[in-house]
């Protein structure tokens, strides 16, 4: 099985996946916590190039064929392996992910970034995908807080404009809608602790079924 947690900057992803892993593995399930970009080491080495720099570094061409050749890398050595010997893979963002930011953020197309993925990660798409919500002015309070206390150090946020980040939350919520049966959205506005519980509860829900 396959979960992927979504949401904008800010949004608590991490700590849900964290949340996730532990909590599931409580309840016997076997259960593997991976993050994008990034997740091998290939992955990782371009999360670095990615990250690195002004938000306007790379064309969004370029970015997104090096989103999704990271994503290649963590289909094929992670997230295929685990999910084929019948383990739980949970990622902190997936494609849903690059449909918002280099689609809705950055202009590219949606069909280009579907027919793409489809061809070289054998359409693998998460049986559940739960979308963190929240308003991004939340978010981005959040991640600069973070950034400041030294608990984060990159991000992308810094110089991106709320207009940015309002057309990511609306892309997740408007995959959210367009396959209910394969998506939760999760009010993230709360506290973490609360957050992660119902994270949790819906991600138990799923497996239960
Ligand atoms: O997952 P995390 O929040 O750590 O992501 C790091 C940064 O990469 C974020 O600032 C996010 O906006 C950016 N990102 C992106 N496009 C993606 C995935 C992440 O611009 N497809
Ligand atoms: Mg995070």
């Amino acid at each position: 099985v396959f979960i992927a947690v979504e949401g904008v900057d800010g949004s608590g992803k991490t700590g849900v996946v964290r949340r996730l892993v532990a909590g599931l593995q409580a309840r016997g399930h076997d259960v593997v916590g991976t993050r994008e970009p990034g997740g091998t080491p290939q992955g990782e080495a371009l999360r670095s190039l990615l990250l690195a720099g002004e938000d306007a570094t790379w064309d969004p061409r370029a970015e997104l064929l090096l989103m999704t050749a990271a994503r290649v890398q963590h289909v094929a050595r992670v997230v295929l392996p685990a999910v084929s010997a019948g383990r739980v893979v949970v990622s902190d963002r997936y494609v849903g992910s690059t449909l918002a930011y280099q689609g809705a953020g950055r202009g590219m197309s949606e069909a280009l970034i579907r027919d793409l993925h489809a061809a070289v990660t054998d359409d693998l798409w998460p049986d559940l995908t739960l979308v963190l919500d929240v308003d991004p002015t939340i978010g981005l309070t959040r991640s600069r807080k973070r950034l400041s206390d030294g608990a984060i150090d990159e991000g992308r946020f810094e110089s991106l404009d709320l207009a940015f980040h309002q057309r990511i939350r609306e892309a997740f919520l408007a995959q959210a809608n367009a396959a209910p049966d394969r998506h939760a959205v999760i009010d993230a506005s709360g506290a973490p602790g609360a957050v992660q519980a119902q994270a949790l509860a819906a991600a138990e829900r799923f497996l239960a079924r």
